[in-house]
């Protein structure tokens, strides 16, 4: 076994309330795998509390990361999203990332919600520039209004473009503006074709490896944490190495040492 005490879960959020009754079993199971930083997922002004309060209880393993999730922003009153950009700008120097921002048009989204949801998103890519920080990046079914706003910002700071589950031509364009591709247990379910080859090609300096814990488990007979129902921990990353190790010909231990490190130079950590 190589050094493993040097593994990082690029995208989670062990703030989640769901897994108060979880948290420090699961802290535990970091040590003992060598999971040594969880850079977190903003999602609303109260989860960016939560964050701080769990930060305090378990020190460098937490990396906060602050901001406004996009089906929170596209529905927020004015006033209510105003505030939350305020204190978002007064917490930012607790944090290391802003995010995750971005679009998600899923569903009925009536074009008022996805003015909004693009109006937040410029916002706050403003705001992470100004601060010089790495964004973390969640886009569904709205990639090519997200790239287009990211080129019309011409944001620089780059970061991760988390849970992808698309093909390399699209995953290419964020590599390009600077973003790492963040693979997450969504590639355990997702079978097709072009999301196989992507994760084969995608350059190793470009991918990175995530849990979204307590979202996006793996399948049941995958899971590594126990009886916790539809959650689970950040130990997922081991299986989503395990997975792109057998597509890239690597080992699961390669992968994770590769991610880290790309992560490690994104977050500056
Ligand atoms: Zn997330």
């Amino acid at each position: 076994m190589p050094n493993v005490s040097r593994w990082i879960d690029a995208h989670c959020h062990l703030a989640d309330s769901r897994l108060d009754q979880y948290r420090a079993a699961l802290v535990e199971q970091c040590r003992t795998i060598g999971i040594t930083r969880l850079i977190q997922g903003g999602v609303d002004p109260d989860d960016w509390d939560r964050q701080l309060n769990v930060r305090a209880d378990f020190g460098d393993l937490i990396v906060p990361v602050f901001g406004a999730y996009p089906i929170w922003a596209g529905t927020a009153e004015d006033a209510v999203f105003s505030a939350a950009m305020l204190k978002l700008e007064q917490l930012l120097p607790h944090a290391r990332a802003l995010g995750e921002v971005g679009l998600d048009f899923r569903g009925p989204h009536d074009s008022g919600i996805r003015e909004r949801q693009s109006r937040a998103f410029e916002k706050q890519l403003a705001i992470a520039a100004g601060a010089g920080f790495p964004i973390i990046l969640h886009v569904v079914h709205a990639h090519p209004e997200a790239l287009r706003i990211l080129r019309k910002a011409k944001f620089k700071e780059g970061g991760i473009l988390h849970g992808y589950t698309g093909h390399l031509e699209q995953a290419k364009e964020y590599i390009d503006l600077g973003f790492a591709v963040s693979a997450g247990c969504g590639i355990l379910r997702g079978t097709g074709h072009a999301l196989r080859s992507a994760m084969t090609a995608i350059p190793s300096d470009f991918l990175v490896i995530e849990s979204d814990a307590p979202d996006q488990p793996p399948p049941l007979h995958l899971r590594k944490a126990g009886a916790m129902g539809d959650l689970h921990g950040p130990a997922s990353i081991l299986v989503v190495a395990s997975e792109i190790a057998e597509l890239r010909s690597s080992t699961p231990e390669e992968v994770l040492d590769r991610s880290s490190a790309n992560l490690r130079r994104i977050f500056r950590l």
